[in-house]
């Protein structure tokens, strides 16, 4: 955890494997690993947004809505930050190309390798307006982003008609357990609203 992030406000819970609920367990964030050991339960740290964080997150929403405007795709976006500076800001593009992998999570971790011409991003955070799908989740962990911090639940796409399939990329995964990624779910109406301000304006 970074030494600016503060912890007030934050509650922890711990993620049951293989049961798709939550429950609050741990409340001292002292007591709870940010890099689990393997085998360990995930966990998710759900926070409410700081500065930053909100800020970040805010604008992997803005880039769901303009996705969605320029006919792109789905109301979905995503940033990746390296040292608190933004390389990539991307929206999902599976309508403009054709092409059913080119979820905003996996456009920003292309291209943020492209920009900064390496095969991972160990360094890098990113922000995605929406829980990521299994197949995004997977390439987050294969880039080796260091954190992910994500708005709406998947559930509120599947809502207005998503797949449910998108659901569980953060449950499901089993490779999460060897990863030392740290994952924060924020606390933000804005991520949520996307999905009903866009209906009707997309294509599935
Ligand atoms: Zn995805």
């Amino acid at each position: 955890m970074r030494a600016d992030e503060g912890t007030i406000g934050k509650e922890h819970y711990k993620m049951m494997t293989g049961e798709n609920t939550i429950t609050d367990s741990q409340k001292d964030s002292a007591s709870v690993p940010s890099a689990p050991d393997p085998g360990h339960d995930a966990t998710v740290e759900f926070a409410a947004a700081n500065d930053r964080d909100h800020k970040l997150l805010a604008q992997a929403v803005e880039e769901a809505y303009i996705g969605v405007e320029c006919g792109h795709g789905r109301p979905f976006g995503a940033v990746i930050v390296h040292k608190d500076e933004i390389v990539v800001s991307c929206h999902n593009m599976v309508v403009i190309n054709k092409d059913p992998t080119a979820h905003a999570e996996m456009i920003a971790i292309r291209e943020a390798c492209k920009k900064l011409n390496q095969i991972t991003l160990s360094e890098c955070e990113i922000y995605a307006s929406c829980e990521p799908c299994p197949m995004c989740f997977g390439a987050i962990h294969l880039s080796r982003l260091k954190r992910l911090v994500y708005g709406a639940k998947a559930e509120a796409a599947i809502a207005i008609g998503f797949n449910s399939n998108i659901a569980d990329g953060v449950l499901g995964i089993g490779c999460y357990h060897n990863s030392n990624l740290e994952i924060i779910k924020l606390d933000a109406t804005i991520a949520e609203q996307v999905f009903q301000n866009t209906k009707g304006k997309f294509t599935y």
